[in-house]
């Protein structure tokens, strides 16, 4: 519906990237309010151009979701501005490098944990704070205390090879949500996580292709067309899933038809 969620204000961070800005075409095309976070302002701008034609509220604010502080003063600005918060999408991620297990280089592991699991708790933790004492709440009884969808991956689900990091720091991300589900359903904030496996096109999906092809393993081919057409062939579905299709995934989590699912791991990966 066009209404979906209005006077709702979602929260999306890696908002400038491919997932981040299709979730926020998707809600704010529901009537939501926008506010963006991410380290890339001129990426970020520019999403906030697009959504315009929406007559929705946008906010973008630069944070770095590994710097705590950074996301403290995000979502009092986000907050000073647009009034309120009611979804926060923990969505920021890196993919980190491809590199079999014995020569997985020691800065990117640290970097990858970094950004996908210290990141990913100091917004689930920001936002836990933010909608449990929201001050617009009426009581919890009529259900509505805010849900939180952790960006994960099929890849913490199934480790992937040549991505150690990676699948990681993603299998946290998983375990964090059904700790904080636990924790926040006395509040009545839902807490999930959504799990995509291929999606494109897109950055990850074309860095993917071609560094996998790069590595060298029994699992790919050398060339990244090859490698396209092997990964596609390990889909049941045989395509890749589309950036909307994920946004879909992320507006049911978030939406009043998931009221009674949470520390759930919604797997969109086409079988
Ligand atoms: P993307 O690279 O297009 O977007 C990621 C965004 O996160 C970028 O805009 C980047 O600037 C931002 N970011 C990175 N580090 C940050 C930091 N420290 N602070 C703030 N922002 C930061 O990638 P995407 O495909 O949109 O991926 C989004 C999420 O989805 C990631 O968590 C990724 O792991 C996950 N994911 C993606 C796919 C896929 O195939 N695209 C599949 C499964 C999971």
């Amino acid at each position: 519906a066009q209404d979906r969620f209005a006077g709702k204000t979602i929260l999306i961070t890696g908002g400038a990237g491919d997932i981040g800005k299709a979730t926020a075409h998707r809600f704010a095309g529901d009537g939501a309010d926008v506010v963006l976070l991410d380290l890339n302002e001129p990426k970020m701008a520019d999403v906030a151009e697009e959504l315009k034609k929406y007559n929705v509220s946008v906010g973008t604010f630069r944070c770095d979701v590994t710097v705590c502080d950074d996301v403290a003063k995000a979502f009092t600005s986000a907050v000073e501005q647009l009034g309120r918060i009611d979804y926060v999408f923990n969505n920021a991620g890196y993919q980190g490098v491809f590199a079999k297990t014995d020569e997985y280089p020691e800065d990117d592991f640290q970097k990858v944990i970094d950004i996908n699991v210290v990141g990913v708790f100091h917004i689930l933790k920001a936002a836990a704070q933010h909608l449990r004492f929201s001050p617009w709440e009426t009581p919890r009884a009529n259900g509505g205390g805010g849900a939180i969808v952790n960006m994960a991956s099929y890849a913490g689900v199934v480790g992937p090879p040549n991505m150690l990091a990676y699948a990681a720091s993603k299998f946290a991300v998983i375990g964090m949500t059904q700790t904080a589900a636990k924790d926040l359903a006395p509040y009545g904030i839902r807490v999930n996580a959504l799990s995509p496996a291929l999606i494109g096109p897109g950055y990850m999906w074309t860095r993917q292709t071609e560094l996998q092809a790069a590595v060298g393993s029994q699992y790919f081919d050398a060339n990244p067309k090859v490698v396209e057409q092997q990964m596609i062939d390990s889909v049941p579905m045989r395509r890749l899933g589309s950036l909307e299709e994920v946004a879909n995934g992320v507006a049911f989590l978030m939406s009043d038809e998931a009221s009674y699912i949470t520390g759930f791991n919604l797997e969109v990966t086409g079988g």
